[in-house]
């Protein structure tokens, strides 16, 4: 008998970031800056530490305690894993059950969805405004009349960097049955966050990530904070070494150097302010040529009249972009790399019409 592949891995759509190289890379919300001198050096010292034959710390004990520290809550409240990605992963295997419905936004971030289907769970995506504002009182009554079990959406939003206050989220939270996972991968450029809050809540998780503020992407990190009944829960339902030993001591590191991270952060704010208001300015200059929204992440999200032939044009130019239909997601970047990336853009509509 043939094996055969069931029906959800069939028809998986797998996450393909843009291959192929790029001189300017603009595309995955990374950080532009390195580590710091601080950081690069409390490294080199932990990274001596680790016992490379034994497996880690199933916990990430003292990697937890210095997050927690951060993020000013308890070690009790914070679970770390490999990525937020992983996070969402176990939550969704975790705290819903095949069949349950999960309910997030459009546009939000595309992993959402594929975790919920491999879940085996129905996944209700509610368009947001025009203004890509969200409707949460309206939102929340979905969530209860279709009796969801988990509701999850970024904030500040990934892709278009549109942030909702926290008082707005606190209402929905309050008002619905389901579990709600808040990803706050980019709030550390936004300053509004609820992790500090999650002992107030028996039904919220906040996620956090190394990943982009604090430009970290490459050791994979995230963490989940919640109160500690539901952190007692997603530790019992992840792998147990999920966070390997140099990842777990170069997180450690990471968190010695607070000013550090606050400094990138006014950096990448000022990128993407820069990025922002060149954006802006090309659609003033050239109407009917882009129409950016005001961004609260290190990303600016524009609409683009003509947008695939603009990305193509991007690429041709070495400057890679996300592209989600006729919108662009454009990472705040250096300096230079903002330059050229305007100065392509501008191209684009002066020598089309
Ligand atoms: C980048 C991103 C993540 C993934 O973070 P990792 O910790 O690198 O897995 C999670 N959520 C959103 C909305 C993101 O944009």
């Amino acid at each position: 008998m043939p094996y055969e592949l069931n029906d959800k891995i069939k028809s998986i759509d797998p996450y393909e970031p843009e291959p192929g190289s790029y001189r300017v890379r603009l595309d995955a919300n990374e950080s532009f800056l390195p580590p710091s001198d601080k950081v690069r050096e409390a490294i080199r010292t932990a990274v001596d530490t680790i016992h490379f034959k034994r497996y880690p710390d199933p916990l990430a004990a003292e990697l937890c305690a210095a997050a927690a520290a951060y993020y000013g809550v308890n070690a009790a409240n914070v679970t770390a894993g490999n990525g937020s990605d992983e996070l969402i992963s176990v939550i969704f295997n975790a705290f819903v059950q095949k069949g349950d419905k999960i309910v997030t936004f459009a546009p939000d971030f595309s992993m959402y969805p594929f975790y919920g289907r491999l879940a085996e769970c129905p996944v209700l995506t509610l368009p947001k405004r025009q203004d890509f504002n969200i409707d949460l009182a309206a939102a929340a009554d979905t969530v209860n009349s279709e009796n969801a079990g988990l509701v999850i959406f970024s904030n500040p939003c990934n892709p278009t960097s549109v942030g909702i206050p926290s008082g707005e989220i606190v209402r929905l939270i309050q008002s619905v049955r389901a579990l709600v996972v808040l990803d706050e991968a980019y709030m550390d450029f936004y300053g509004d966050s609820l992790t500090a809050r999650v002992e107030e809540f028996d039904n919220l998780i906040v996620l956090r990530t190394v990943s982009k503020a604090m430009g970290m992407a490459g050791i994979r990190l995230g963490f989940a904070v919640a109160n500690p009944a539901l952190t007692a829960a997603i530790r019992a339902a992840k792998s147990p070494y999920n966070v390997n030993a140099v990842t777990q001591a170069i997180g450690r590191a990471v968190f010695s150097d607070t000013d550090g991270i606050r400094h990138a952060v006014t950096l990448i704010k000022a990128s993407r302010d820069m990025l922002l208001g060149e954006l802006n300015r090309i659609s003033k200059e050239i109407p009917g040529s882009l129409k950016p929204v005001a961004a609260d992440a290190n990303f600016v999200y524009t609409q683009a009249e003509e947008a695939e032939c603009l990305f193509e044009a991007l690429k041709k130019s070495g400057i890679i972009v996300r592209r989600f239909g006729n919108c662009l997601r454009i990472t705040a970047g250096r300096n230079l790399e903002n330059v050229e990336l305007i100065n392509a853009v501008e191209r684009f509509y002066t020598s089309n019409r």
